[in-house]
């Protein structure tokens, strides 16, 4: 499925400020919100599409590489992977682009997350791309994936906080993670915006990540493949995806496949297909032809008087379907060419058969001209 550019997921030019595309966001965000549009698939889905622009075009280096290369240059970074995330969980990660005391903040449903917060809570899945021939796909492989993914800091074990300090209960909210606002009968309670439900907060920063307690990391995996998998089709690998909060588990890591092109093949399900051009007398009088096929060339028969875009088929020389293991077959389709430069012999030869089928042809190139000079006379 072809994604679409980030900027105009958000509706921004290419040259829109840090601040212009946060706004931005934060729009789409709340338009597409499924709590605002129950049961919309496709609100959901533009709400995740939102998130993955976001994702790139508020990080100096991924949007960078983004304005470059386009999707492509993202490929392998560990980019989260937001169509298989749940949309409940897309709110809290960019959560510091919503103010608290802002409408969003109510719609994302922060009744209830403080004590999620607080608890383990399962990491984020992230997604990479693998890249198959089709003699990889034929047979099944094993591939090594490398890829950067935001890992526990080592210096403060994930923490957050400096060697020897530790984070300090938050004085707003004293601790509980919530504050009330308004009085009386309409007191509301919500998040506190200063630990952000954690109920503590930060006071002397881990220096190697800042306090978020993570940092990017190159992980390498080796990640098996299944033999007939499709362009496209993502293959989990489980619990490599990023660490979960307060010892939650990892989430998984999508790799998704993507095939390179065959110089003569190409796939349709479980067959292949090759065209194949053969002369027009190999055509009218059979022969014996070398086809491309997955192993190497192979000899194929064509009887007499094969007509242009002919079929053969050679069973058992396709791919194999994932779930029910039956090979295909593939299948040389023929083209006829005609040549378009013929000496003098081929020429006369030609004009013989010509006489044969009884069917007119174009006169001689050189006794045409001749009669043109007979009849305009020397001067042409
Ligand atoms: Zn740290
Ligand atoms: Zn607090």
């Amino acid at each position: 499925m072809a994604k679409r550019d980030y900027y105009e997921v958000l509706g921004v030019g290419k040259n829109a400020s840090a601040d212009e595309i946060k706004r931005a966001y934060r729009r789409m965000a709340m338009k597409y919100h499924p709590d605002k549009n129950p049961n919309n698939k496709e609100a959901e889905t533009k709400f995740k599409e939102c998130a993955e622009a976001y994702e790139v075009l508020s990080d100096t280096e991924k949007r960078q590489r983004y304005d470059q290369f386009g999707h492509e240059g993202l490929r392998g970074i560990g980019m989260r992977d937001y169509a298989h995330m749940r949309w409940q969980d897309i709110g809290s990660i960019f959560e510091d682009v919503f103010g608290f005391d802002d409408f969003f903040g109510d719609i994302f449903g922060r009744r209830g997350r403080s004590a999620r917060r607080a608890g383990p809570a399962r990491g984020y899945d992230l997604e990479t791309s693998v890249e198959l021939t089709l003699n990889d796909i034929a047979g099944g492989t094993e591939k090594t994936i490398e890829f950067t993914r935001q890992d526990l800091c080592t210096e403060c074990s994930g923490s957050g906080s400096a060697k020897g300090s530790t984070p300090s209960r938050c004085t707003t909210c004293g601790g509980s993670g919530q504050v009330a606002r308004g009085g009386g009968f309409f007191q509301m309670v919500s998040t506190c915006p200063q630990c952000r439900g954690a109920g503590q907060v930060i006071t002397n920063p881990c220096k190697a990540c800042k306090g978020t307690g993570r940092t990017p990391k190159k992980r390498i995996v080796n990640i098996k493949i299944p033999a007939g998998v499709h362009e496209g089709q993502g293959i989990r690998v489980a619990n490599e995806g990023e660490p979960g909060r307060s010892g939650g588990p990892r989430g998984d890591l999508y790799c998704y496949v993507r095939i390179k092109p065959h110089e003569f093949l190409h796939r349709d399900g479980s067959d292949l297909i090759a065209v194949v051009p053969i002369s027009f007398t190999q055509a009218a009088l059979g022969a014996t032809i070398d086809v491309p096929s997955l192993n190497g060339p192979r000899q194929l028969k064509i009887p007499p008087g094969a007509q242009y875009g002919s079929i053969f088929r050679i069973k058992g020389q396709g791919l194999p379907d994932m779930r029910t293991k039956r090979v295909g077959d593939e299948l040389v389709q023929i083209t006829i060419e005609t040549p378009t430069k013929l000496n003098a012999q081929q020429e006369e030869l030609l004009r013989e058969f010509a006489k044969t089928e009884n069917k007119t042809v174009s006169p001689k190139a050189k006794s045409f001209f001749e009669k043109l000079k007979k009849h305009f006379g020397n001067n042409i």
